[in-house]
């Protein structure tokens, strides 16, 4: 699928709170939060929590970290360690460059957040209970 977006659309920031942001993945992906998909701005790979689940890695994770994190990315090379991992690369919402997105919890805190996938990316289904996955645990 060609991509027209480029890169000052990838990285549009955005603003919203928690709640906003909930909504706006549960009309956009349905109720399952398993299926809720965000976009990693640095290499494009859509993933979703179910995604993290099966990568072994905490599905709190996504929409905060590439899924690449989790899988070789880390350690790699000056690609964002792209070569090494079997999809993703290592970026991560809370690194140098925030974002794109700030997420305001309900307590006032800033939560750096990718940006929610496009509808019908995301592919895979877990079903049972919810990941939490953009409820952003600020513990
Ligand atoms: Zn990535």
């Amino acid at each position: 699928m060609a991509d027209n977006s480029g890169d000052n659309d990838r990285w549009f920031h955005r603003t919203l709170t928690q709640a906003e942001l909930l909504e706006e993945l549960a009309e956009r992906f349905g109720p399952d939060r398993w299926r809720w998909a965000f976009r990693c701005p640095a290499c494009d790979d859509v993933a979703t929590a179910a995604d993290f689940r099966d990568a072994g890695a905490d599905p709190g994770r996504v929409g905060r970290e590439c899924i690449g994190r989790h899988l070789g990315a880390l350690g790699g090379g000056p690609d964002g360690g792209r070569a090494t991992a079997s999809r993703g690369c290592d970026w991560a919402a809370y690194g140098l460059l925030r974002g794109p997105w700030t997420i305001v919890m309900p307590d006032g805190k800033e939560l750096p957040s990718f940006a929610i996938a496009d509808a019908g990316n995301a592919v895979n289904g877990g079903g049972e209970d919810a990941a939490t996955a953009a409820n952003a645990s600020t513990t």
